[in-house]
């Protein structure tokens, strides 16, 4: 839970009611705004598996575990700003600050893709 008590993904209710539930795995995000949330979230909350479980398999070769943790711990997540969605892609700009504390906005334009009822994030270009 972060100060305010709401959710990393800046939703206005709690991280239990948000973007948790997608992450315990008690609930499938609905959409691929909800899934991209949810992976910002999990990356405030260091939940590597998480993010490499909704990375597409066709894609998952290209990411470690390891990778993924060390990228999520090294920065302080801060906040995430949509920029647009459609039912296939999300632009967003994520904030934070890096490991030497210097302000930094990870800018993406990502693409997803639904298989058996579950959203993955398959790929995205960023500056
Ligand atoms: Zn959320």
């Amino acid at each position: 839970m972060n100060n305010s008590g709401l959710c990393f993904c800046g939703s206005t209710i709690s991280f239990q009611d948000c973007c948790q539930k997608y992450i315990a795995g008690t609930e499938k995000a609905p959409t691929a705004l909800a899934l991209m949330k949810s992976r910002y979230s999990a990356y405030a909350t260091h939940q590597a598996d998480y993010l490499l479980n909704t990375t597409h398999n066709s894609q998952r070769k290209y990411y470690s575990r390891e990778e993924i943790l060390q990228w999520a711990t090294a920065n302080q997540w801060q906040k995430l700003e949509i920029i647009s969605a459609t039912e296939y892609t999300v632009e967003f700009k994520a904030y934070f600050l890096d490991g030497n504390k210097q302000s930094q906005i990870h800018h993406e334009f990502s693409t997803f893709k639904k298989e058996n009822g579950n959203w993955f994030y398959v790929d995205g270009k960023f500056e």
